[in-house]
């Protein structure tokens, strides 16, 4: 495409010496795999969040799987999450043999809507097919209405798994994301287009002893070195016993020290991607989109700018306006196609039109760039290019 200015190349994580000095300092040091600077990022995590055990592992998919596995999702059994959502927050259940199924978004606020789960819960009741699983997705980093969904988890007996991939930083209630007020397990993701990276890697939250002890066997081959969890007296220091099916998940430590690095840096980074957030709002209110509006009790940690194109008042397609956008060198991205019209979700019985609020909201979805490495300039000139795909359209109402 023509009329590259170089904004679509900007990386969006933000490393910087003291970044690089902590994984340097790291392959100096006796340990690579899973060690003691994983063990500090997990707890510096863990009190940013104010929450008792966090589970550090190289991604929030993996997370997302030993989460379910630990609260006993398993063949037979059901998961239900949002459509608009990356693949992930799906595909957990099917890892564990379980099948899994959705609820529609609010079409204000994006996230998974109180009321449909209310709604579905009731149906899946008389049908005896309730969710054993709900996982609710902050998307682009404001919370869901957490407390009604917790509510509805202790009505109908379902466990609860936040997909904070987005969020962390976030606030709901006046409680952070991740100290699972309103959840049993709370997942993050450290990909480097997150808040905070660790090149790959993913933490699970959770205040709940027993859930912490299984998700950590299971970080790692489901083996314990540690007699009081072990099947059969221990025939010396050198002996291990497997006790559970587990995999290798785990974090290693030039991932460790990165994040914990990064974790210093979390508000700083915040309070950026708040400034610009603010800044497309004020600049953008006069063009035909819906901007991203989050509830006076939650604080986003803004992952995303997701705006939405009243396709009604413009002449172009979505496609057209990005495409545009793309062009004049605008890094601007789709946030989500409806997991259920994937093909692999086709596939097992899904069908477009089964969930309409996330299929139209993804029809005129954009995201545009936000990360803290992004200057005031460089977002006029994105301001800028917004206004002139939107006034040629306007033109082309007019001819
Ligand atoms: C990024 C993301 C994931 C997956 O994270 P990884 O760390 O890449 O595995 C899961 N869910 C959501 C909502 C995400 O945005």
């Amino acid at each position: 495409m023509k009329g590259y200015t170089g904004l679509r190349s900007k990386k969006q994580q933000d490393i910087n010496s003291n970044d690089i000095q902590a994984v340097v300092d790291t392959l100096e040091s006796n340990y690579l795999t899973q060690g003691p600077t994983v063990e500090k990022f997990e707890e510096g995590v863990a009190s940013y969040c104010n929450v008792q055990y966090a589970i550090a592992v190289n991604s929030a998919t993996s997370a997302l799987h030993i989460a379910c596995l630990a609260l006993g999702l398993k063949k037979g059994g059901l998961l239900w999450t949002s459509p608009n959502t990356f693949v992930a927050s799906a595909n957990c259940a099917l890892y564990c043999d379980a099948d899994v199924d959705f609820v529609d978004i609010d079409p204000t606020t994006h996230n998974m809507c109180p009321e449909k789960l209310s709604e579905k819960l009731k149906q899946a009741k008389k049908c005896n097919r309730l969710p054993d699983v709900v996982v609710p997705v902050h998307f682009s980093g404001a919370s869901c209405d957490m407390s009604k969904i917790y509510a509805l988890s202790k009505e109908y007996g379902f466990k609860v798994i936040e997909d904070a991939s987005h969020a962390i930083g976030g606030v709901y209630k006046g409680h952070k994301v991740g100290s699972c007020q309103f959840s049993d397990i709370t997942v993050f993701s450290f990909h480097p287009v997150k808040i905070i990276t660790s090149g790959e890697g993913g933490m699970l939250l959770t205040n709940n002893s027993d859930v912490a002890s299984k998700a950590a066997l299971l970080r790692s081959h489901g083996i314990t070195r540690d007699s009081d969890k072990m099947k059969s007296p221990s025939h010396g220091p050198w002996y291990y016993q497997q006790v559970e099916l587990g995999f290798n998940y785990r974090m290693n430590e030039l991932s460790g020290a990165l994040g914990l690095s990064q974790l210093q840096r979390i508000d700083e980074f915040i309070a950026r991607r708040t400034e610009l957030a603010a800044r497309y709002s004020s600049a953008l209110r006069e063009l035909p989109v819906i901007l991203p509006s989050v509830p006076d009790d939650v604080v986003s940690s803004w992952h995303l700018y997701p705006v939405r194109i009243i396709l009604d008042e413009v002449s172009m397609s979505r496609r057209e306006i990005f495409e545009h956008l793309w062009g004049s060198g605008v890094a601007v991205n789709v946030h989500y196609i409806p997991v259920h019209t994937q093909p692999y979700y086709l596939s097992l019985g899904f069908q477009p039109g089964m969930f309409p609020e996330s299929e139209s909201y993804y029809d005129g979805a954009i995201s545009l760039p936000i990360y803290y490495a992004l200057s005031n300039k460089q977002q006029d000139l994105i301001i800028q290019s917004i206004y002139s795909v939107f006034s040629s359209c306007k033109e082309l109402v007019i001819c």
